[in-house]
């Protein structure tokens, strides 16, 4: 056993043992993870204070608690970003919404966009589409659905029948996940974010199913969408996004209130200064507690161990399930992502064999419908490991799977 399995396996252990006992099987961190005692108990001391002295007192009293989530976040994000650079929303899609709606860009502007596109972005890009008018650009990706770096000079055709494909300095923004809700991928960010970066082009990262499960922080993105609940390990609830720098001066009110824009001296509404104009107001300030202190587990945690960990789960999941009752993994067995998606056998429906291995089996997956992203051509099923899961929980799904692949009679 080598010095880092064994790291990971004992670092596996301490996050068990730091979570109240599950009641099912949980394979399913990518839709929302499990929350360490702590990081419950800060929330409730919270929502105690709240009311024991006032709500507002009491957000008053955790402000230096709420700048230490916005520096983590930020380290995390990576070199150049301070926390007054990261701002909380209330979850990713808000966050990519506002940021979308905020965004200068110019009549018949381009947006480089991925097919593996979040579903709830793409209705937000399309809108704006419209509403602009922009045009959306889809970026050229393999057949696994990752970008395609040898073709990035040459991202797509602005319209069918075009004379020629649009270099990446034509384009006004480029937007991506990092990885897919829906594909166990992970996106060559660095590169991306180093070609938009010399052509110029701002790029939008949305890291809400990346942060917390591998690096971010060699990525230089322009701005950033993430959410708590999910790899981070935080409560639900609450989101984040980052803007890089003075884009922020750039940007415009996404909704206008009393949170985003102040008044000037004739009375005319102007937003506020920096990433407070794409301020919210009213929130879960329990959930960003518990953020707060999900993110201090995180780092005190050493992240790269945590990242190999994830890795090395969902590496094993692949192997073990792949086949099992004639379900396919669909993504390479060694893809550095903590998530696994398979493909039903013929005829079998993964909505269908979810609910039965919740009911009958106790074990917690996701069905991801088609709805959920563009390039999905059927449903699957999602299974998704953290560090306090153990190699043998994938075993048991395999089992699951293998004993009733999920078309048998007794449970149609
Ligand atoms: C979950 C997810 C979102 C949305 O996050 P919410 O906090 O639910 O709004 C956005 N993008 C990706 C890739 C996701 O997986």
């Amino acid at each position: 056993m080598s010095a880092t399995h064994r790291a990971g396996t004992e670092l596996s252990r301490r996050w068990r043992a730091a979570r109240p006992a599950s009641a099912v099987t949980h394979l399913d961190s990518a839709a929302a993870a499990r929350p360490s005692q702590a990081t419950l108990d800060a929330q409730i001391a919270h929502l105690r204070r709240e009311g024991e002295r006032g709500a507002y007192v009491a957000e008053m009293e955790v402000g230096e608690v709420l700048h230490s989530a916005r520096a983590a976040l930020a380290d995390l994000l990576g070199p150049g970003l301070g926390p007054d650079e990261v701002a909380f929303h209330h979850s990713a899609s808000t966050a990519f919404a506002a940021l979308l709606t905020a965004w200068p860009l110019p009549p018949r502007g381009r947006v480089g966009i991925l097919p593996s596109e979040y579903g709830s972005n793409t209705l937000v890009l399309e809108a704006r589409a419209r509403q602009a008018p922009l045009e959306l650009i889809n970026l050229p990706v393999d057949p696994q659905g990752v970008i395609d770096l040898d073709a990035l000079d040459r991202v797509g055709m602005p319209t069918p029948g075009a004379a020629r494909p649009l270099g990446l300095d034509e384009l006004d923004l480029v937007v991506l996940p990092h990885v897919p809700s829906q594909r166990g991928i992970v996106q060559p960010a660095v590169e991306i974010g180093r070609r938009c970066a010399a052509a110029g082009v701002p790029l939008i990262l949305d890291v809400a199913q990346s942060l917390g499960q591998l690096d971010v922080s060699h990525v230089h993105a322009s701005a950033y969408v993430g959410t708590s609940r999910k790899w981070l390990c935080g409560p639900r609830g609450t989101g984040f996004l980052a803007v890089r720098g003075d884009l922020a001066e750039r940007i415009s009110v996404a909704v206008p209130s009393l949170y985003s824009m102040g008044r000037g001296e004739d009375g005319r509404p102007i937003p506020l200064p920096g990433l407070a104009r794409l301020g919210i107001g009213e929130a879960s300030i329990a959930s960003r507690v518990g953020l707060a202190h999900a993110l201090s587990e995180l780092l005190a945690s050493d992240p790269p161990l945590v990242f190999a960990r994830i890795v090395y789960l969902a590496s094993y999941g692949r192997r073990v399930l792949d086949g099992a009752g004639a379900w396919r993994v669909r993504e390479q067995p060694d893809s550095p992502t903590g998530i696994v998606t398979l493909e039903p056998p013929p005829g079998v429906d993964p909505v269908a064999v979810r609910d039965r291995l919740y009911r009958q089996e106790a074990i917690l997956t996701s069905a991801i419908p088609v709805q959920r992203s563009r390039d999905l051509e059927g449903p699957v099923l999602r299974v998704s490991a953290h560090v306090y899961n153990d190699p043998v929980e994938f075993d048991r799904l395999a089992a699951a799977l293998s004993r009733d692949p999920g078309n048998s009679p007794s449970h149609a």
